[in-house]
């Protein structure tokens, strides 16, 4: 094992490998708050990429309702019972990462799904945490609640699934941070799927190997957003690069919302993975569920969110999200516009920190129609 730093954790950690990251690394910022759970994500990925034989039951992108939902079933819940104490020192993680908690002999602590745990994907849906009594109505802060939490491959610094192929069939690619499975190295023994904590890795059993999430990396390399970004239809998710907190750039839309204002973390950040899809938590669930899927940081940045109406910045920057399918890699706010631009500094697009609202009188006297049923 060798010894890695891990800056979600803040500190270093043992990994199967020694620390090597990619020249830059592919990440994205999904807003929890905004996703309704159209699905049209899932479906965009599933036409795409995994509508052959042996498909049938991937999701390599899924949205599932917390607290309950998880695809594959219990992912999520099987694994931090298996970690055991999770605890934070400050920012800095006190617990076992999964690698640190390896039983002799293995990489990785994990588990293998059964063929049952892939078979309802949407268990949960809508179900939400506490009671609803009768007369219950409507307030602030919601007794009842739930969200929907969207979920790719994250690309992680320290693959779990890279560590646990006993093969190296498993690769991160030095150009963008992607990960990929050598379809011709696999071998089919799916220690991969045991070991990713966020189950992204699937089984194909009519060819034998197993396949992931590419973040469509075909797209990336002409500078094209994946397809479960240019579909979203709640407009929730950027895609970009992300530095190492130390390199963070002000310009740099993915740097600002995870370095600058800290107001997108990562999903299970304990588990030790270094993963690169970042959530802006919701505002309305409980502090200390929060904290269990994003780390001690979750309150603040709920707290930065919520005041985003103050920020101009970063309130610009939220207007970028689906708001061009080109990746925006840099941005800059003029007055009361926002301007998105690829690496080179050529505009990409521009958006209004506020759409204009025009209000039209109800009735129009030069054509005599009444525009509204109620003037
Ligand atoms: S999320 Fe899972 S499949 Fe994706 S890179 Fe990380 S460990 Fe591998
Ligand atoms: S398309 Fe966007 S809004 Fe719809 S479920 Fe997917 S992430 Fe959520």
């Amino acid at each position: 094992m060798a010894r890695v730093n891990n800056w979600q954790i803040g500190r270093e950690m043992s990994y199967w490998y020694p620390e090597s990251r990619p020249r830059r690394q592919f990440a994205a910022v999904f807003d929890t708050n905004k996703c309704i759970a159209c699905q049209s994500c899932t479906l965009a990925c599933k036409t795409t990429w995994t509508s052959g034989k042996g498909q049938e039951y991937m999701l390599w992108n899924n949205v599932e309702t917390k607290p309950y939902g998880s695809y594959p079933l219990a992912y999520d819940v099987k694994l931090l019972e298996l970690l055991g104490s999770q605890e934070w020192e400050g920012d800095t993680y006190a617990g076992r990462t999964i690698f640190e908690a390896a039983p002799a002999g293995e990489r990785v602590l994990g588990w293998g799904p059964e063929e049952q745990d892939y078979a309802y994907p949407n268990t949960g849906e809508d179900d939400c945490a506490g009671q609803v009594d009768h007369g219950a109505r409507m307030a602030l802060p919601h007794m009842s609640w739930f969200f929907y939490l969207a979920r790719i491959c994250n690309h992680c610094t320290y693959p779990a699934c890279l560590a646990a192929c006993p093969r190296g069939s498993i690769y991160k690619r030095p150009e963008d941070g992607i990960v990929l499975v050598d379809q011709g190295r696999c071998r089919g023994y799916q220690e991969c799927v045991r070991g990713c904590p966020y189950k992204k890795v699937f089984y194909n059993p009519l060819t034998g190997t197993s396949e992931k999430c590419i973040a469509c990396y075909p797209k990336i390399e002409q500078g094209v957003q994946p397809q479960c970004f240019v579909n979203c239809i709640g407009k929730i998710r950027l895609a970009g690069w992300i530095s190492t907190p130390e390199k963070a750039r002000l310009d740099n839309p993915i740097d600002y919302l995870v370095h600058i204002r800290k107001i997108a973390l990562p999903l299970f950040p304990q588990f030790g993975l270094e993963p690169h899809v970042y959530y802006i938590p919701p505002v309305h669930v409980p502090e200390a569920f929060n904290r269990q899927l994003f780390g001690p940081r979750a309150a603040q940045a709920v707290k930065a969110y919520l005041n985003a109406k103050n920020d101009p910045d970063l309130a610009g920057l939220l207007c970028l999200f689906g708001s061009t399918e080109m990746v925006v890699a840099r941005f800059k706010r003029q007055g009361e516009t926002v301007i998105g631009s690829d690496e080179s500094g050529a505009t990409l697009v521009q958006v209004p920190l506020k759409e204009p609202v025009f209000i039209r009188p109800a009735i129009d006297p030069r054509l005599q129609v009444i525009r509204t049923n109620c003037p």
